[in-house]
């Protein structure tokens, strides 16, 4: 679903390089921990996924398409099979909750119809029925996040890209974040998530791809947080 050959990335502004020669393939359907500290290219990797960065060198495929030379009126049909959540859950806030999670629904064309049956089914999903007519100011953090949550995926993208989604989240509420996001996937949606909440990483028993200095230093199958000595 997602695969990064020999990825360097250099930003025109950056003396170092954000990655080099990262490499690693996430199948449909898989659930990946980016970990490593501030600065180790986390960010990068979701950004070149979402295309808003290219590569300096190396090869990128995202659902089955090159996307590195993809040209620039292509990039919306790409996103469209790409969810994003972020720590700043980055929700529209003159607009209710059905708005937000319709308005992703809106920009690419769907019809009131099914607008009005995709989002109450979504808002199933993440657990925030009978909250539509709520702003994003009357939610609680993690009732926000669901929203974020529930409007990155109420197109049904194959991947989910969520960059510290429980980084502004207590640890209970964080919990029940997971529990989204793992049910998302269960339900075929590959994640790729960049956190540093160790606590989640060591519970979900999940693939740890490991990021120090723009490099892979580890890429394990059922990985934790901690480097194991
Ligand atoms: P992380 O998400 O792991 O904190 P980032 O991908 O944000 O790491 O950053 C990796 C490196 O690239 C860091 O050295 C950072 O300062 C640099 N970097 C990130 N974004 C930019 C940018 N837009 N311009 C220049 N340098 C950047
Ligand atoms: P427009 O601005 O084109 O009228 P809206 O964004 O107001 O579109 O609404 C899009 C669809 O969602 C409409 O069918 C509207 O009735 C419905 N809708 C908007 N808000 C809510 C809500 N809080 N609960 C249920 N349905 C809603």
């Amino acid at each position: 679903m997602i695969t990064f050959e020999s990825v360097s990335k250099t930003y025109d502004t950056g003396s170092s390089p954000a990655l080099e020669d990262v490499s690693f393939s996430a199948e449909a359907g898989e659930f990946v921990f980016l970990v490593g500290p501030s600065g180790s290219g986390k960010s990068t990797v979701i950004r070149l996924v979402l295309r808003e960065e290219v590569p300096t060198r190396g090869r990128i495929r995202v659902a089955g398409r090159s996307i590195v030379r993809m040209s620039s009126w292509k990039v919306p049909y790409l996103r469209r099979n790409i969810g994003t959540v972020f720590q700043d859950f980055r929700l529209l806030p003159n607009k209710t909750v059905f708005e937000n999670v319709a308005f992703a629904l809106q920009v690419i064309g769907k019809s009131r119809a099914a607008i009005s049956t995709l989002v109450p089914d979504v808002l199933g999903t993440v657990g925030l029925e009978g909250k539509e007519k709520r702003y994003p100011h009357e939610l609680s953090g993690g009732e926000q996040q669901r929203v974020a949550i529930a409007r990155a995926v109420v197109n049904k993208p194959g991947i989910l890209l969520a960059d510290e989604p429980t980084g502004n989240l207590d640890p209970a509420t964080s919990t029940d974040i997971m529990d989204v996001l793992v049910d998302i996937n269960r339900a075929g949606t590959t994640v790729l998530m960049a956190t540093h909440d160790g606590d989640i990483v060591n519970r979900l028993n999940k693939r740890v791809i490991r990021l120090d200095s723009g490099r892979i230093v580890s890429d394990i199958e059922h990985g934790t947080y901690e480097v194991k000595a």
